[in-house]
């Protein structure tokens, strides 16, 4: 029996007022483009083609929300990463992610970061500005945003690589982030990814 029988995908939005209602629970997924996000979404849903509808045309840079089950949704972010973003796109872009972070119902985000490459520069940016919620500077760091790390592609590392890799991440994460092996393809880790979502579904939170 699938987790989530009922998935749908929702809207792509360009702009916040096309953000569905801020009511449930809903969690964000994010990554350099290519860290393997979309196959993380397919198969932690277990929805071969779901996340494909955010690589449509003109669909790539927006935020792409899917509702898992009356109330709660994961949203898919753009990928980032490579050259720089043209400052035009970073205008249109940036108060979009910016208001997506005040919402009441997101609960944490899911970064993916292959696990050949580690935890970058960017990907700890984004971690920081994900916790720098206005929302959240008044709560106590562990009710702050959720931030979960899928190392993917672990398929590609032995062992050994795989837990040097799982050790190197913690470190650089610190308290800031959970974080674990993850694979796709070699099916690594599903089942892990998959209740760390479902509990954040579970969290109440004002
Ligand atoms: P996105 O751009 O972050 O959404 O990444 P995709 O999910 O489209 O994957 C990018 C590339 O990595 C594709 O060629 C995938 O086939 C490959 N990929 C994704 N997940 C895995 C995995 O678990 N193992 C391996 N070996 N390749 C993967």
């Amino acid at each position: 029996m699938s987790l989530f029988p009922n998935v749908q995908f929702l809207v792509s939005a360009a702009q916040p007022g096309q953000f569905p209602a801020d009511r449930g629970a809903e969690v964000a997924f994010a990554g350099r483009s290519n860290a393997g996000k979309s196959s993380a979404i397919n198969a932690i849903t277990q929805r071969h083609a779901l996340a494909r509808v955010s690589k449509t045309p003109g669909r790539t840079r927006l935020l792409n929300f899917f509702e898992l089950a009356p109330g709660q949704r994961i949203v898919d972010l753009p990928g980032y990463g490579y050259a720089a973003a043209p400052e035009a796109e970073r205008r249109t872009w940036a108060p979009l992610i910016g208001a997506l972070r005040e919402r009441q119902s997101l609960r944490g985000l899911v970064l993916i970061v292959d696990s050949r490459r580690g935890v970058g520069a960017e990907d700890e940016n984004l971690i920081a500005w994900a916790r720098a919620s206005t929302r959240d500077s008044e709560r106590p760091t562990e009710d702050q945003m959720r931030v979960h790390v899928l190392l993917s592609k672990a398929d590609k590392l032995t062992r050994n690589e795989g837990a040097k890799a799982l050790r190197e991440a913690k470190a650089a994460l610190g308290d800031s982030a959970t974080v674990q092996l993850f694979s796709a393809l070699g099916k690594v880790g599903i089942d892990e990814a998959q209740r760390v979502l479902q509990a954040w579904f579970a969290v109440a939170r004002s």
